[in-house]
This record gives structure tokens, sequence and C-alpha cells, in this order.
């Protein structure tokens, strides 16, 4: 479609978001901080994780001079913590190779960690104006249905048709505002459910909307079924009422948070806190409520125990620490962690 960029310029003018926090000002730092945390999450739902992160740490060179407790604490609740540990890492790389600020150029951006090629789009779209193409998930699901294209965005072949129309529709001129105004079609107009074509500003030439399609595309991925883990967290209470929180190792899920120590299963729970503190610690238990939680690969479902014990004989360590469950709330700890200590309070 030749004019497919004015009609968008033009709507986003009228329609489009302008008052987004990180657009006012829209300084690489910022940029680049809102593209990760919209990578798995809504707009409204980062809205404030964003204004909280700036205020604490305002800078790139401010991010990479703290502890990475300090940045899951405050990425605490979005999920997907590998985003936040990403972001520690490629501020220190930034500090030590380019000046303390984001690289103006798209290779050494995509050799940051968490980086991909729209990612590096996005930034260099937005933050320097410079002509790139995005396609995050709004966009591919625009994409797929002005051009009718079937078949799984996350597929190779679907994915290069799509970025090829990325590449052409992208223009010249305005491309910051262009970027922000196809998120926007995707988001407020295209949506996956029930689309607005009747406000969309490309209808007339709309392979989906001619053809009736919008309900099939894009196609839905291949349905898998997830593998199922299980594990018992145990709520250690000690006579204070304080709960004992262990770091997590640096790989593999929630790598770096702070979470409850595990077992197994509910028979090696109880005889690891038999063994630790004695018959009447086993005695003192209490089964809470079964959750599930999904991970990207598979679901884990968490039985968690609280147990009483008489004398907190784990000794505390960098690793280790007995806190009452309001002072467990300012770590960084995993959504569904966060959520069963404060049933606590
Ligand atoms: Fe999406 Fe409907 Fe616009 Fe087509 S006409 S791009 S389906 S909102």
């Amino acid at each position: 479609m030749a004019d497919f960029s004015s009609r968008l310029l033009r709507w986003y003018d009228v329609n489009g978001r302008k008052d987004l926090p990180w657009q006012h000002p829209r300084t690489p730092y910022r940029v680049w901080l809102s593209e990760i945390m919209l990578q798995q999450t809504q707009v409204v739902t980062v809205v404030s994780y964003f204004e909280r992160f700036v205020a604490a740490l305002p800078t790139l060179p401010a991010l990479a001079a703290v502890p990475l407790d300090d940045v899951l604490a405050l990425w605490s609740g979005l999920g997907y913590y590998s985003r936040a540990r990403n972001l520690h890492r490629s501020a220190q790389i930034c500090v030590a190779g380019h000046n303390g600020d984001l690289p103006r150029d798209f290779a050494a951006l995509v050799a940051l960690p968490g980086i991909g090629r729209s990612t590096a789009g996005a930034i260099l779209a937005q933050a320097f104006g410079l002509r790139f193409p995005i396609l995050d998930g709004n966009v591919k699901r625009v994409l797929t249905r002005v051009h009718g294209i079937a078949g799984w965005p996350g597929s190779r072949d679907v994915e290069d048709q799509l970025w090829k129309c990325a590449e052409v529709y992208t223009p010249g001129e305005r491309v910051a505002d262009y970027t922000q105004a196809i998120m926007d079609l995707g988001a407020t107009v295209c949506t996956r459910a029930r689309p607005r074509c009747d406000a969309c500003p490309v209808q007339n030439a709309c392979v989906a909307f001619r053809d009736v399609a919008t309900a099939e595309l894009p196609t839905r991925k291949p349905a898998r079924l997830l593998p199922l883990k299980t594990t018992v967290m145990m709520l250690l209470r000690d006579p204070r009422g304080r709960l004992l929180l262990e770091r997590r190792a640096p790989a593999g899920i929630w790598a770096g948070l702070w979470s409850l120590p595990e077992a197994s299963d509910e028979a090696s729970a109880r005889s690891m806190i038999a063994s630790a503190h004695g018959e009447r610690a086993d005695r003192a238990w209490r089964a809470l409520p079964m959750f599930s939680h999904g991970f990207t690969h598979f679901r884990l479902d968490v039985t968690p125990i609280e147990f009483s014990i008489e004398s907190n004989a784990i000794a505390e360590a960098d690793d280790r620490r007995w806190l009452f469950p309001a002072e467990a709330a300012a770590l960084g700890l995993p959504a569904p962690v966060r959520r069963l200590i404060a049933q606590l309070t």
C-alpha cells in the first residue's frame, strides 16, 4: 500500500498516544527501558513500573552502578526477570565500552544482552530518529491482517515476510512518530479480539477486513502441551514470626531472586524440617492452598506449607535471611511468592 505510513501518521496525529512517560523526555535510556518492559507486558501495567524505575535510577550510569538485587527489586512483579538481568548487564557494558550511553549503531545495539532486531529498531527510530523498522507483537498482528498472511508469525518464513513489509512501510520522515503510530494502532484499534476496523485508517486496503478473516489472523501458535513440574515451598516461621528467605541460584527459573526454601514433595519437606528442628516442628505445620504458575516451557504446581519452629537453628548468610513478611516485600521476589507472603501479613 503506497500511502500506508502517511495514513497512519494522519491517524496518529489525532488518535495516537503522546503522553506516555517515556516520550517526555524521549532519551535513549528511557526508550530502551520502556521497550524492554513492553516486550512481555502491556502499556497500562508498564507505566507505573517505568515511573518507579526511572525515579530510582534516572540514567544509564545510575543503573550500571547499583547491585543487581536493587534492579530485581524494582522489577519485582513484572515477570520475565531475565529482562532485568540483561538490562543491568547491558548498562555495565555501555559504561565500559560506549561512554555510558546506548550506541547509535544497529550492530552494537543488537550485540547487547536482551536487545533483538525489533528492540534495536525501536530505539534507533524513537530515540535517534533513524529509519529502522520494528516488528513487535502488535505490528505483526497489523501486518498479517493487512496483507492476509497466514501461518504462525513466530515461524521463520512468515516472520521474513513481515520484516519485508515493515521495511517497506517505515518512512524516512517522522520515523519516531510512525513507530509509535503502528504500535498504537495494534494496541488500540487492531486488537487481538474484536478489532475496531471501522476506526482503522488502513481499512480499505486490509485483506483480513475484506475477507472477514480477522478472527483467523494472525494464525495461532500450534498447540503444545506444557510439561508439569511440582514443588513444595516451605514458609518457615521462627518464634518472632519471621520467615526464612533464600536467594535463588544465578541461573535457572527466577534466577537471582529471593524465594522460599523448597522440597520435592510434602514428605521430604516434613523430614527436612524434622531433622533440622526436631519432631515438634514437624507437627506444627499447616498446608496452604495449592496454586499453579505458568512458565514459557512448563507449568509449576506449588504446594505451600507453613511450619512454626521454636528456634531458628538455620543461620543467616549472604544468600539466606530471616525477615518479617513486610521486610521480605522489599526484596526482588517472584510474583507468586510475593502473593503467598502477602497472605501472611
Ligand atoms: Fe486491523 Fe481491521 Fe484495520 Fe485490518 S481493518 S488493520 S483488521 S483494524
